[in-house]
């Protein structure tokens, strides 16, 4: 397949920027190329656009080569890229199985990009063959979510598969939530198939939302297409030097990853149990998808108590749902105390 065929006209054609650090590399000691402050405030010198020591940290712990890894203001950016990179607006299309995470529709619709929809099964699996049977000529994108947003679950990794092996653009599979999974992550799989582009994200179980710093992994091609219209200096130097510390730290990352997910399960068995419970759904994440009785109810009261859930009733086969991250274990008696008062 040639990536490079999928992209937009007006892309391929596309002289990026070159900024000045992309113009200097090597040793300096004076720097007057970039119109920056010359008095030392630890951040008046612009970032590494391309972000060198992070991406071998990443490339070192996530087993993907430097070349294959695209850094986003958080995996948004990443969603916003790939769909200006390969979609004209208002002629091509992406499909989108729901009920999923929200913003890979607001984007598209942001790019004037028409979304096509597929539903996911009863228990949120994909469908492939209604995901397939979805696609039209103008599909450039197909976006999954595993484990999904807001269900919760793994996606079976062979109907994935099925899904990416049959479609002749990019399938976009979003694993923000992989490390509460025992799954191996499909980035194993890139070099095979070369439409793949998996999302990750330090904002989960990495604990960084704050900082925003979203992982893009691909084929060399397609991360090439990205990097070429992506903001030149859009890691800031915070992030990045942040980051990196926080990537050292594997061995507190997995204990706290550990508590989350033991806190899941109990969490589970004790939702359960709750009179006000219809349904506590399988979650492979760092969050239940919950059915309850009088949802609006439940959700207004646990908010005058200062608990703020996510409430997912409009959602398609969400019916009733609230999901419910998983705090600490402090929080989360909290919560299962409130619940027992309703
Ligand atoms: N993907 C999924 C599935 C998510 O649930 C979220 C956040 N809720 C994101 C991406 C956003 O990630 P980031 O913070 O890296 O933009």
């Amino acid at each position: 397949m040639d990536i490079n065929k999928l992209v937009r006209k007006n892309i391929q054609q596309l002289r990026p920027y070159s900024s000045a650090r992309d113009e200097f590399e090597g040793e300096a000691s004076i720097f007057l190329d970039a119109n920056e402050n010359p008095y030392d405030t630890d951040y008046n010198r612009y970032p590494d656009p391309h972000q060198k020591q992070l991406k071998k940290r990443i490339s070192e712990l996530k087993k993907v080569n430097e070349e294959q890894i695209f850094l986003g203001n958080g995996s948004d950016e990443a969603i916003d890229l790939l769909l200006r990179a390969f979609c004209e607006p208002g002629k091509d299309e992406v499909l989108i199985p729901q009920p999923t995470y929200g913003m890979y529709a607001v984007s598209a619709s942001i790019n004037d990009v028409k979304i096509n929809s597929a539903s996911l099964t009863e228990d949120f699996d994909i469908d492939p063959e209604a995901t397939l049977s979805a696609i039209t000529p103008q599909t450039k994108i197909i976006f999954l979510c595993s484990p999904n947003n807001p269900s919760g679950n793994l996606l079976t990794k062979e109907k994935v598969i099925e899904v990416i092996k049959s479609f002749v653009g990019l399938v976009v599979v979003d694993e923000a939530y992989i490390d509460f999974t025992n799954s191996l992550s499909l980035t194993e799989s890139l070099n095979q198939y070369k439409n793949l582009v998996v999302l990750q994200t330090l904002s989960k179980a990495w604990g960084l939302a704050g900082l925003r710093l979203g992982i893009c992994f691909a084929s060399k091609e397609i991360i090439s297409v990205i990097n070429k219209i992506k903001p030149p200096y859009n890691i800031s130097s915070v992030t990045q030097s942040l980051a990196l510390e926080r990537l050292q730290q594997v061995e507190i990352k997995n204990q706290q990853v550990k508590e989350i997910v033991d806190q899941r399960e109990i969490m589970k068995a004790r939702l359960s149990e709750s009179k006000i419970v219809e349904h506590v759904y399988r979650s492979d994440s760092n969050f239940l998808l919950v059915q309850v009785k009088n949802t609006k109810k439940v959700y207004e009261n646990l908010l005058t108590k200062g608990i703020v859930l996510r409430d997912r009733s409009n959602v398609i086969l969400c019916n009733d749902c609230l999901r419910i991250t998983i705090g600490t274990s402090k929080e989360n008696q909290l919560l299962l105390d409130e619940l027992k008062k309703l």
